[in-house]
């Protein structure tokens, strides 16, 4: 079979996870413009196109609204997820347990996780994790790359700060809950002395949803080897990210080759059972590129990904590259099934 057709095949038969997407923050942005249904005018026909089953969608707050507001636009973001759940009930489908995310594959909707991108908005305030538990964040990201009540955060740039820390206590208190309760937690924008105190602190299979190799592109905000060794050893999962700046150091020569050369290089280390993807698309979230740190950087940021359909390029080169068709299918969206299963139980 033709290479392009076998890998259209494989992206149509696989289960597709897409471990990072800031897709609340765009239905919030779009839905205070005016709009609704916005998944379902705006999205639903990429995720066919891609084959992509399950998304896990943060719930990200910009800087400008921390501390004071980071409960309130959460909750704003939370809340037009419901709205959308509402108006497309056939489309897409809150998951809570690993049970409901098995029952919106075989419905064929597309299923939503719900997940922090740094804890800010719960301040300091432990009560708030219940609530938000109940509303059915299941994912943890202590934080992103910024300092909040429970770690630090790894930078994109440089500025001027003292020391560094590592996970306080009520950092501690968030990971005994996630614990208790089957919630996972994902290292992706912490620093590294935060990396491995949760190591330390949380017993469980963690993941870094949208993160990269440090040994192909050195910067904080990837992970070293020791790092992927160690994520591997908990039977977790490292999902692969296509924003340029986190896949490559520079932009010659930067294509869908990149992320394979991390999904090679992660494979290779710890095996293909602790690699997936994590894309963190982040052209239609178009104020993520317009935003202050953006402008700031030295190389303005793209999605390598153009959409969702591009995953079928990125599997031909993979199936070009040796991947075998078991080894596609864990990539695809079994390993991070795999995860989900053990630790969302309730
Ligand atoms: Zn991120």
């Amino acid at each position: 079979m033709e290479l392009k057709q076998q890998a259209k095949q494989l992206a149509a038969e696989n289960i597709i996870v897409d471990a990072h997407l800031d897709l609340l923050k765009d239905l919030h942005y779009q839905r205070s413009q005016g709009q609704n249904k916005v998944f379902e005018t705006d999205y639903l026909e990429d995720f066919k196109r891609g084959g992509v089953n399950v998304v896990v969608s943060s719930i990200f707050v910009d800087d400008e609204y921390v501390p004071d507001m980071a409960l309130r636009v959460a909750l704003d973001q939370v809340s037009c997820l419901y709205q959308e759940l509402e108006e497309s009930p056939g489309i897409i489908a809150l998951c809570k347990n690993f049970k409901d995310i098995k029952m919106a594959i075989e419905q064929e909707k597309v299923a939503i996780l719900l997940s922090f991108e740094g804890v800010e908005p719960l301040l300091n305030d432990l009560h708030l994790l219940q609530i938000f538990y109940e509303l059915g964040v299941r994912l943890i990201g202590m934080t992103w790359s910024r300092q909040n009540y429970a770690a630090d955060g790894s930078r994109f740039l440089v500025e001027k700060r003292g020391r560094e820390g590592g996970i306080t206590e009520f950092g501690a208190k968030i990971l005994d809950f996630a614990a208790n309760k089957g919630m996972l937690i994902d290292l992706s924008h912490i620093n590294d002395t935060g990396f491995w105190d949760i190591l330390n602190l949380y017993q469980g299979p963690l993941i870094a949803s949208h993160s990269n190799s440090r040994k192909l592109n050195d910067i904080p905000r990837n992970l070293s080897d020791d790092m992927i060794k160690a994520i591997a050893k908990t039977g977790g999962v490292i999902g692969i990210n296509a924003i340029s700046i986190v896949a490559a150091p520079s932009d010659d020569n930067i294509g869908l080759h990149s992320l394979v050369d991390h999904i090679e290089h992660v494979a290779q280390l710890v095996g293909p059972e602790h690699v997936g993807f994590g894309f963190d698309l982040c052209k239609k979230i178009s104020a993520i590129y317009d935003s202050p740190l953006a402008h700031k950087m030295e190389r303005k940021p793209f999605d390598i990904l153009d959409d969702y359909s591009d995953i079928h390029d990125l599997l031909e080169i993979m199936i070009a590259r040796g991947f075998s068709d078991e080894d596609i299918k864990k990539i695809c969206g079994a390993n991070f099934l795999r995860v989900f299963e053990k630790v969302f139980r309730r």
